[in-house]
């Protein structure tokens, strides 16, 4: 027997428990739907989120949800001050950046249990399958279900995008560690351009306290020219200039591997019954990768649209306009940058050229999906330039 459910979520991530919680708080009946058996685990996230103040600036017109600003002292391991960043050449500008670095499984199921309290049934170790408008569950909790409203908030390779006929979007694959042992600066979170360590992509070393680090790579695969993502890693961890010093020694303690989606939107993300939020929708700041303040922000608009749907306020059809709104050109900015850098990206000459044009500031700006005027001339200068 199909069940009637008014809203089901797809995905119990940062978009999809902050949909559930809206939409189960305006009072709808609504499931969230998880294939993992505990929420949050495996983590495949570094889990750098930018204080409150700091993503008010990366999207000023965004309304934050609560959880982005108050966040439990359980689900942050670490608190770092700085940005700093390395050219190809070793050299680097730092910039002021308070961020907090999650442990994200502990804030997924933080997220989850805030949309259960607000009345969310929550069905893990649970995959849904889509066909005709039907739900059909598999695994632990499996059924069939007939929803008025689906929000997917299923990831990167999201099923309910498919539904809608979307495009595959465009990915970096990233792989990181988590490394114990390592002599790190525990107070800036770092990124490493060059094109031989990070091709088409940066690395990373995001301090999870004074000795222990995430580090990673993400590069998108056209760059990789037949290179393996995990000796692309090795090599930084072990021939890097700098980070080698740094992480010389280190011991491995976890390995987390996974897609980012770094063209922004591709498609559409309502169509019919259906809405998508966060990587299924490719709300990912494509200069940074970062994708957590984005998600959850698309998840609480979600869920509201839900309900004005519901209550016969607004249509679903509003749901675009409400995301562009809120960082809809913070968005669209950091994929044309990202597209400017990547001319760059080609040669580590033209990436240190562009390095030492901009300001720390300019930098910062640029991670904020500011368009500074150095890059501008330089990108127009480059466009046709065999360097
Ligand atoms: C290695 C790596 C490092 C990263 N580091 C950072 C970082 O430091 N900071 C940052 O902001 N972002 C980072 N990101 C990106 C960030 O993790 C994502 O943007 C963010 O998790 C998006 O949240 P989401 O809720 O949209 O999707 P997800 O967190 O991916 O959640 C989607 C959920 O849907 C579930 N699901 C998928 N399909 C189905 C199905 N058919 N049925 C049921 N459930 C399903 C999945 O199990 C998953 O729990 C990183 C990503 C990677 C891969």
């Amino acid at each position: 027997m199909k069940e009637d459910i008014l809203v089901a979520v797809i995905g119990a991530g940062p978009a999809g428990s902050c949909a559930a919680e809206a939409a189960a708080a305006g009072g709808a009946e609504v499931l969230l739907i998880d294939k993992k058996s505990e929420i949050g685990s495996p983590v495949q996230c570094g889990g750098f989120l930018p204080e409150a103040v700091e993503l008010s600036k990366l999207m000023p017109c965004a309304r934050l949800p609560q959880t982005l600003k108050d966040i439990p002292e359980r689900c942050i391991l670490h608190r770092t001050r700085l940005q700093r960043i390395y050219s190809p050449s070793g050299k680097h500008k730092e910039f002021p950046v308070a961020g907090r670095v999650l442990d994200r499984r502990a804030f997924d199921r933080h997220l989850a249990a805030r949309a259960a309290r607000a009345g969310a049934r929550v069905l893990p170790a649970t995959r849904a399958h889509l066909a005709k408008g039907i739900l059909q569950l598999s695994g632990h909790f499996g059924r069939e279900i007939r929803p008025q409203i689906i929000i997917g908030a299923d990831g990167p390779h999201s099923i309910v995008s498919r539904a809608m006929g979307n495009p595959v979007q465009e990915m970096g694959i990233c792989l990181e560690y988590e490394m114990a042992d390592v002599n790190i600066d525990a107070e800036a979170a770092e990124m490493y351009f060059s094109a031989h360590f990070a091709p088409g992509g940066y690395a990373w070393i995001i301090p999870l306290g004074h000795d222990i680090a995430n580090v990673g790579v993400g590069v998108r695969a056209s760059y990789l020219a037949g290179q393996k993502l995990p000796n692309i890693l090795d090599r930084f961890i072990r021939d890097h200039p700098i980070a080698a010093e740094k992480l010389a020694g280190g011991e491995v303690l976890a390995v987390m591997r996974g897609p980012v989606p770094s063209g922004g939107t591709r498609g559409a993300i309502q169509k019919g019954n259906m809405l998508l939020a966060g990587d299924a929708a490719g709300h990912v700041m494509a200069t940074s990768g970062g994708g957590i303040p984005l998600a959850m922000v698309a998840g609480r608009i979600a869920g509201e649209v839900a309900i004005g749907q519901l209550q016969g306020k607004n249509p679903l059809t509003d749901y675009p306009s409400r995301i562009r709104e809120e960082f809809g050109i913070e968005l669209a900015r950091s994929v044309q940058i990202r597209k400017m850098v990547d001319l760059a990206m080609k040669s580590d000459r033209l990436m240190n050229a562009l390095f030492a044009a901009l300001s720390p500031a300019q930098i910062k700006s640029v991670m904020r999906a500011q368009i500074p005027a150095p890059l501008v001339s330089r990108a127009c200068g480059w466009e046709g330039s065999n360097l």
